[in-house]
């Protein structure tokens, strides 16, 4: 069965898209840890970020770069954090958490809210910096 991340790469479940090429994909965090928090995914398929062979990883980790850079001119703050949990969904995936501080990547926390408006119009920033 098809995570619920490929359902979303494939438009079944909707999202708010930040960024996609031939093999990456970028779409906000439904329980945000910041305005902007982004997760971004291979599109094929794999639970484990580590088991990615070397050449798809490194471009991997150049898309994630490319929507870290985007994220950060269309979300001013001090750095864009990185994290790797993959507790909850087995479909490997980078968040990219726009921090000022080092609480701000604190996942225990409570998560925020946003308006749908606000959701997209983040998404559509970052979208139009990348
Ligand atoms: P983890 O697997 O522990 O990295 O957590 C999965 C993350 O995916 C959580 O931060 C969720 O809020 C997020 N998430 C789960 N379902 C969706 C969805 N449909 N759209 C956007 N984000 C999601």
């Amino acid at each position: 069965m098809a995570t619920i991340f490929t359902r979303i790469v494939q438009g079944e479940i909707p999202c708010y898209k930040v960024a996609e090429s031939e093999k990456f994909f970028a779409f906000l965090d439904i329980n945000p840890l910041a305005k902007g928090h982004t997760l971004v995914i291979p599109k094929a398929e794999g639970d484990y970020i580590f088991d990615i062979e070397n050449a798809d990883y490194a471009e991997y980790m150049l898309f994630v770069k490319k929507v870290a850079l985007a994220l950060k001119k269309a979300v001013p703050c001090k750095r864009v954090g990185v994290a790797v949990l993959g507790m909850e969904v087995p479909h490997t995936h980078v968040h990219l958490v726009p921090m000022n501080s080092e609480g701000d990547m604190s996942f225990t926390k409570e998560k925020l809210r946003f308006s749908p408006e606000e959701m997209a119009e983040v998404a559509a920033t970052i979208a139009a910096n990348m």
